[in-house]
């Protein structure tokens, strides 16, 4: 027996109710299995779209899916209420049918939950409950205990049928800390070509999905192990083979070692921060050169850097304020840690990288500096973060400053023209270095002792 929340069961009552057979399948039940917290439930029913449509008022119908969406609501429930959550319920999958689902309405419904299951990816993804039996018919229960990722079916065919099923494993093994079980490995390894046929918006959901995970960084390394890598990030599979050890270097692993782990030990749980973290030195591809003495050089690796995430972007179809921000983050993470720049060298900076970003910057620099690329030490990076702060405590331009030309005309009894520009500018430069602080009367105070020096 498996504990289902009401909610769910209050799913299965009603379809039961009419005389359908339904099931809880899927991510949900897995996961309740393993005693983790779970939420989106999928459900497979005898049910046709139309008929589930027309026993649950808060549903709608997802035609590219084949799938009705029920929203769920916690009580006590109010107009302006928002659902908590989404269940889908699917109509059984016929065996004789392609589960990708391209054309719905063609489709030839199957009769059975083992049916449907049968064309489910993993087993521990084939596991069906309605509260009361459990439907396991390939074994997603024992595999559960093994921690083992296992196709149902014969693992080649069911790629061949839907190549995203290989990232998913990858994903799914990241996600649960599973392995993959040497057959369906196997089958990936061997097959991992077929995904050049799958849409960018279906590799980058997965892609994604996978970058949030914890352990992203030994879902990367499957991905190279198996050749999934080679097909969805040539640019960062190419790293691998660029060495950086040189004589009197810090860096002891190559350009996609290093890149691994620096997502290893970047403290950002953002995907899109972490994918930066990961592709922060992939211009090295390009711009890698061994100088007369041996020294391994990247010059200018940022700018190709950049210009390759822009690449990525687009072929994966970031959104534009992903790719944004990850373009962004490959082309400044270069930037001088250094406390003792100047607060316009530090100012600069920020304009640059954006004050939205730079939170995120250190969060890649430190992932950097962890992953054994190390350009400085974690007290350099901490004074350095103070000094962020500090300087965008500063005004940044002379509009900034807390008094104005009217005071300068005021205090110096001058008609409006260039001094009066002139004097504000002095007043900021005093301010950005340090020597006066942005405060009224501080400020009101040093213009009066220019004046007296005007008429002294
Ligand atoms: P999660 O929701 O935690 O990401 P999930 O296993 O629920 O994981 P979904 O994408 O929600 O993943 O899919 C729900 C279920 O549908 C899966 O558990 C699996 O049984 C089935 N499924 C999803 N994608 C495929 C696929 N490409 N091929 C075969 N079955 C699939
Ligand atoms: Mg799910």
């Amino acid at each position: 027996m498996l504990t289902l929340p009401t909610t769910a069961l209050t799913i299965i009552e009603t379809l039961k109710n009419s005389a359908f057979t339904v099931y809880a399948v899927g991510g949900s039940v897995r996961d309740t299995i393993m005693g983790i917290p779970t939420r989106g439930w999928d459900f497979a029913t005898s049910a046709t779209p139309e008929q589930t449509l027309s026993l649950f008022p808060d549903s709608f119908y997802d035609n590219r899916f084949g799938t009705v969406g029920v929203k769920i609501y916690t009580e006590p429930r109010t107009p302006q209420s928002e659902p908590a959550d989404i269940y889908e319920i699917t109509t059984y999958r016929s065996e004789k049918e392609y589960r990708d689902f391209r054309h719905p309405d063609k489709v030839t419904w199957g009769r059975t939950i083992e049916e449907d299951l049968s064309r489910r990816d993993f087993t521990i993804n084939a596991i069906a409950s309605d509260g009361r039996e459990i439907v396991d018919p390939y074994g997603g229960q024992k595999h559960l205990q093994e921690k083992l990722i296992q196709a149902v079916g014969d693992p080649q065919a069911r790629f061949r049928e839907d190549a995203l099923r290989m990232m998913r494993a990858v994903r799914i093994a990241t996600q649960l800390g599973f392995l993959i079980s040497a057959a369906t490995r196997d089958a990936i390894a061997g097959n991992a070509d077929l995904l050049k046929n799958i849409s960018a918006e279906r590799i980058r959901d997965e892609l994604m999905k996978l970058m949030a995970f914890e352990h992203a960084a030994d879902g990367i390394l499957l991905m190279r192990n198996t050749g999934i890598l080679k097909v969805i990030l040539p640019e960062l599979d190419a790293a691998f083979a660029v060495g950086q050890k040189s004589p009197q270097r810090h860096h002891i692993y190559d350009v996609g070692t290093h890149s691994v782990m620096a997502l290893k030990y970047c403290p950002s749980g953002d995907p899109v921060v972490r994918l930066a973290t990961l592709l922060h030195d992939i211009g090295k591809v390009e711009t890698a050169k061994t100088d007369p003495q041996g020294i391994v050089t990247f010059y200018n690796h940022e700018v190709n850097g950049a210009r390759a995430a822009v690449k990525i972007a687009g072929r994966l179809k970031l959104t534009k304020k992903h790719t944004e921000k990850l373009v962004t983050l490959v082309r400044w993470h270069q930037f001088s840690v250094d406390e003792r720049q100047t607060d316009s060298a530090i100012r600069r900076i920020i304009r640059r990288i954006g004050t939205e970003n730079l939170e995120d910057m250190l969060a890649l620099r430190t992932g950097d500096r962890l992953g054994g690329g190390a350009k400085e030490t974690s007290w350099r990076l901490e004074l350095f973060r103070n000094r962020l702060e500090e300087v965008q405590k500063q005004p940044f331009s002379v509009s900034d400053l807390k008094v104005n030309g009217h005071d300068v005309m005021k205090i110096l009894e001058v008609a409006p023209g260039p001094v009066v520009g002139k004097v504000l500018g002095e007043l900021f430069a005093e301010v950005e270095n340090g020597k006066l602080s942005n405060e009224r009367d501080a400020l009101i105070r040093k213009i009066e002792e220019m004046r007296k020096i005007k008429s002294a």
